[in-house]
C-alpha cells in the first residue's frame, strides 16, 4: 500500500538530493563492484584510500581470478573482515570469468549469485551502472534513517527492504536509495543529528528528539 506520508519525503529528498551517487571511486564496473564488496562494515572513505594501489595491483577480474590469497589480503588489509572479503574476491573473479566472460551480468537474479555480493550489494551495483532499481538499498543510513522517520520498526535489512518496497512506488526506489545514504551520512547522522538542517523536520516524528 502506497503511503502519503513516505511519498512526501520521497520528494523532499529527491529535490535536496536531486541525483545521488555514490561516494566509492571507480572508473568502470569491475571497480565498483569491488569497491562495493569492500564497502561492508568500512566506510567509503577508508574503501577509497586503498582501491587506488588495489586496482593497478588487480585491474580487472582475470587478474583477481588468479590471485594469491595472501597477497590480496594483504593488498585490503585496511578495510575491516579482509581476510573473508579477500577470499570472497578472488571467488568473484573465479566466477565472473567462468560463467560471465569477464563481464559483471546485468540481471539481479544472476549478479547475487557471485560470491560476496550479496542484496544490498546488488541493489548498489546495479543503480550505479545502469540506472535498475529492483530493490532499495538499505544500510547502516537507510536503517537509522528509516526507523526515525517511522517507515519501518524491523531491524533486518531484508525486513526493511520490503517494508519501504511495500510504502513506496518503484519509480522512487532509485533515488530514495541513493538520497537516504547521503542523508544519514551528512544530516541525520547516527549522533547528534542535524534536525535544524533537515528538510524532513516539519513531518518527522524524531525530529530534535535524537540525541
Ligand atoms: S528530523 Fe532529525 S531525526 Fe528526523 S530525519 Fe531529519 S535529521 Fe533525522
Amino acid at each position: 500500500m502506497v503511503d502519503s506520508r513516505i511519498l512526501q519525503i520521497a520528494e523532499l529528498l529527491k529535490k535536496e538530493y536531486p541525483n545521488p551517487k555514490t561516494e566509492l571511486i571507480h572508473k568502470n564496473e569491475y571497480q565498483l563492484a569491488v569497491a562495493v564488496m569492500l564497502s561492508a562494515q568500512t566506510t567509503d572513505k577508508k574503501v577509497n584510500q586503498i582501491t587506488p594501489a588495489f586496482f593497478s595491483k588487480y585491474p580487472n577480474w582475470e587478474s583477481l581470478a588468479n590471485a594469491n590469497l595472501t597477497e590480496v589480503q594483504n593488498a585490503i588489509h585496511g578495510v575491516n573482515f579482509h581476510l573473508g572479503k579477500a577470499d570472497r574476491l578472488i571467488k568473484a573473479g573465479k566466477v565472473v570469468e567462468a560463467l560471465y566472460g569477464g563481464e559483471l551480468p546485468k540481471h539481479f537474479e544472476d549478479l547475487i549469485k557471485i560470491p560476496g555480493i550479496a542484496r544490498k550489494s546488488c541493489n548498489v551495483i546495479m543503480q550505479e551502472l545502469w540506472g535498475i532499481a529492483e530493490g532499495i538499498v538499505v544500510d547502516t543510513h537507510v536503517t537509522r534513517v528509516s526507523q526515525r522517520l517511522g517507515l519501518t520498526t524491523n531491524t533486518d535489512p531484508v525486513k526493511i527492504e520490503r517494508d519501504l518496497m511495500s510504502l513506496l512506488p518503484k519509480e522512487y526506489w532509485r533515488n530514495f536509495s541513493g538520497a537516504v545514504v547521503l542523508h544519514g551520512r551528512y544530516i541525520c547522522t547516527a549522533r547528534k543529528p542535524k534536525c535544524e538542517k533537515c528538510v524532513l523536520n516539519k513531518i518527522c516524528p524524531s525530529a530534535f528528539k535524537c540525541d
